[in-house]
């Protein structure tokens, strides 16, 4: 485990810390069945960007792909909470929130519908606590809690709408009450990233933003910006995750994925989110899935299969908004703009290689190779800006913080009595999200600061 999260973390956390999040795995995972999360071993072994709840346990990164599984015994870590539908996330913060309800009750306060503003500090700059603004009225939490419920439903997909209607909430939320609150032990921040917050995201990236899809509910970095104003520092911030999941329809991966300059960009098989990187990193963000007619048939094969609603929708999308079609290879580079002469090359080497039983250029596994020669041809845009289909993204960076305690880091040492955890801090997955990454963190970090706050 260790040495396949090295290859992915890329140095953003010491080799300590991600030995630490490894052996803390498996007594994690134990901690969280503690609280009421389910888990099971039914596993998928085939490739699947997220199998949905009736699976239990995956491969949900990159360990089963070249170069990855050439440096680490690939295993299948991608733990799928078991509750109701596809996505089974909410059986997760029900366990979490059910665990305060009844095991703590009477030990810890919630304070739901309730925006912090401002944190409070002493002259020395240690945490005093913070104040915050809640909605005043019982009737009119429940409101919001109803339309923000509403709103979710609409923030994948459409964000602009699903912000639209937590506007309204917001409005009908009537009066506030101020309140500070003292810390007797400390601040944890666990407010998500800023992917939400345009401006924010604009200044990090200095304008790169290649997919104007955020993913999330409500990260606005309202956390980020309070540790800012107590002198916290933060890392990472450019570093956005884009999601480009095509498979299944596991033929995609048949396809090869290539540039305006007609040249291959990577292992196809590889996670959406890496295969993105890859694209940002070789094509600006641009790339086309080339396909040849008995390809395209086999994903359309794929499509009248048993899969999850979403994926059908994905595919459709894919093969229906997204395709460009032509009768020859020339022709289809001529509508894309590539280099004829540049694609037909890349064709043929990808061609030859597996007819003359050679490894594939990027090491794709066998299971996906094969030969791309009948027309008509077809390109699937799968760019990450690409206007029928979009890239849902996600922020990586956040507050610095120190890794033994997750204490925030300002210029000068740490920031005591604050906290961050999650998307609101640097974390395991800030230089490279794949599934089970962020939430895994958000564990480990979350406990670490719990932990170390507790002992104050
Ligand atoms: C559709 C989808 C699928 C995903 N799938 C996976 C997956 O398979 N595996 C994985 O690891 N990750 C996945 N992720 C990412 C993962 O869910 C997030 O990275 C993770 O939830 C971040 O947790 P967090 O606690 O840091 O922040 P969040 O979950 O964003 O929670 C932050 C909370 O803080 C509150 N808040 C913000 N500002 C304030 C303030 N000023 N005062 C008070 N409260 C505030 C917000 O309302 C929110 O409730 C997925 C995300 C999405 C959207």
């Amino acid at each position: 485990m260790f040495r396949y999260l090295k290859e992915q973390v890329a140095g953003i956390i010491s080799d300590g810390t991600l030995r630490d999040f490894c052996r803390q795995s498996a007594s994690g995972l134990a901690w969280l069945e503690d609280q009421g999360v389910r888990f099971s071993s039914r596993m998928m072994t085939g490739k699947n960007s997220f199998p949905g709840g009736a699976w239990g346990l995956y491969f949900s990164g990159n360990e089963a792909n070249a170069p990855y599984s050439d440096r680490a015994v690939p295993a299948p870590r991608g733990h799928i909470v078991q509750a109701r539908g596809y996505a089974t996330g909410h059986g997760l913060m029900k366990a979490l929130i059910g665990t305060i309800g009844r095991r703590l009750r009477g030990r810890v306060a919630v304070v739901d519908h309730c925006e912090v503003f401002q944190l409070l500090v002493d002259a020395r700059g240690t945490i005093l606590g913070l104040r915050c603004r809640r909605v005043k009225s019982r009737i009119a939490r429940g409101l919001c809690r109803f339309v923000n419920r509403i709103a979710n439903g609409f923030m994948m997909g459409m964000p602009g709408t699903g912000s639209a209607i937590r506007r309204l909430a917001r409005h009908f939320s009537g009066r506030r009450e101020v309140m500070a609150v003292r810390a007797g032990r400390g601040v944890v921040l666990a407010t998500g990233g800023f992917v939400f917050n345009r401006p924010m995201v604009e200044a990090a990236t200095r304008g790169r933003v290649y997919s104007p899809m955020p993913l999330g509910e409500e990260c606005h970095g309202s956390g980020i910006a309070l540790g800012q104003s107590v002198g916290g520092t933060v890392d990472r911030m450019d570093r956005l995750t884009y999601w480009r999941f095509f498979a299944p329809p596991v033929h995609f991966l048949h396809a090869i994925l290539v540039g305006p300059d007609g040249g291959r960009i990577c292992n196809e098989a590889l996670y959406g989110a890496t295969v993105a990187d890859r694209m940002i990193e070789r094509s600006g963000g641009r790339g086309w899935l080339i396909l040849d007619h008995a390809t395209l048939q086999e994903v359309r094969a794929d499509l009248r299969k048993r899969m999850p609603v979403v994926q059908k929708i994905l595919g459709w999308l894919y093969l229906n908004r997204c395709r460009t079609s032509a009768p020859d290879l020339a022709a289809l580079a001529d509508r894309l703009d590539i280099d004829p002469t540049a694609l037909a090359g890349t064709v043929a080497d990808y061609n030859h290689r597996i007819e003359a039983g050679r490894g594939d250029e990027f090491g794709k596994s066998a299971a996906y190779r094969s030969v791309l020669a009948v027309g008509p041809w077809h390109a699937v845009d799968v760019s990450i800006g690409a206007p029928g289909n979009p890239c849902f993204s996600l922020t990586l960076g956040g507050l610095r913080v120190e890794e033994a305690s997750g204490q925030v880091l300002g210029e000068s040492g740490v920031i005591r009595g604050l906290y961050a955890a999650g998307r609101s801090a640097v974390g395991i997955c800030s230089h490279t999200y794949i599934s089970g990454l962020s939430l895994a963190d958000c564990v480990f970090s979350g406990r670490r600061a719990g932990r170390h706050a507790a002992q104050q």
